[in-house]
């Protein structure tokens, strides 16, 4: 299958690693121009830029914190000033606090929520009003098993990402007379920074859990939403989409 993104402008927000990092890159492969946000890391999201322009694609830096309102209006300012339009919006960008809910400080919950579900909804708002203006467009939210499956001392990260399947569903249902879909990826153990503490505690007690018995890579979830957000997957909308070798039927 041949996927060709030529001309199309993508953000990718949390793109200075892990998922992000990756669907940068693939999707700039496939022929789009690419917009790496970052919060924190800004040498590694500059090291994505570079990776890519040194593969002759194209690829531009934001920083940008999508849980602050006026960090998101600047990022689309930027966006809608430079390029005019947005056809790839990719809601990657997620931190986990994870504790007991007994011990759950509200600033653990707020900043979560606030981050892995609020900058989604902030994200989307801006990109949605963009793309209504082209009646075409691709939104992907980067969700987990983690909203399926209980997750001792996730109780903030999997109500952002069950609320993130939900949101999902009715955005895809608000804009599917507008030629937008909007979809939902669950990823399951992926190898990034974020998944190392799990990993090296109990790795081989959930390698036992996964049937495909490995970890997922960020190129196997990065390569089904540069799918998604191909011509390819024009009928496909509202979806929640599991890449997890098989860990939410186990
Ligand atoms: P990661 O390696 O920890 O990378 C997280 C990315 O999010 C970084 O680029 C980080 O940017 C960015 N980020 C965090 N807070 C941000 C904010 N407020 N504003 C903008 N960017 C922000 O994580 P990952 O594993 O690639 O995770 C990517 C997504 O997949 C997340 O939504 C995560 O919940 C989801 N996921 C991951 C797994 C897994 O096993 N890894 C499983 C299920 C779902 P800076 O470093 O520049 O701040």
């Amino acid at each position: 299958m041949n996927i060709d993104l030529s001309g199309k402008i993508a953000l990718v927000t949390g793109a200075s690693r892990g998922i992000g990092r990756e669907t940068a890159i693939l999707l700039a492969k496939a022929g789009a121009k690419v917009i790496i946000n970052f919060n924190r890391s800004a040498e590694k999201a500059e090291e994505v830029r570079k990776t890519i322009t040194d593969s002759s694609g194209e690829a531009e830096l934001f920083k940008a914190d999508v849980s602050q309102p006026e960090e998101v209006q600047k990022l689309f300012d930027f966006i809608k000033g430079k390029y005019g339009k947005l056809n790839i919006l990719v809601n990657n960008a997620g931190i986990i606090k994870d504790n007991l809910l007994l011990a759950m400080e509200l600033t653990e919950w707020n900043s979560v929520i606030n981050t892995n579900l609020g900058g989604a909804f902030l994200c989307t708002r801006h990109a949605a009003e963009m793309m209504i203006m082209n009646r075409s467009g691709k939104i992907i939210s980067i969700s987990s098993i983690g909203a399926i499956k209980g997750g001792r001392g996730q109780t903030n990260y999997a109500a952002a990402k069950g609320g993130l399947i939900s949101f999902t569903r009715a955005c895809a249902v608000e804009f599917s007379g507008k030629g937008i879909q909007v979809n939902a990826v669950l990823p399951g153990m992926i190898v990034t920074d974020m998944s190392s503490r799990v990993r090296k505690r109990a790795g081989d007690k959930i390698l036992e859990q996964i049937p495909m018995s490995r970890f997922g890579e960020p190129a196997d979830v990065a390569n089904l939403i540069v799918f998604l957000a191909s011509d390819n997957a024009n009928y496909i909308t509202g979806q929640a989409i599991s890449v997890d070798g098989g860990l939410s039927v186990s």
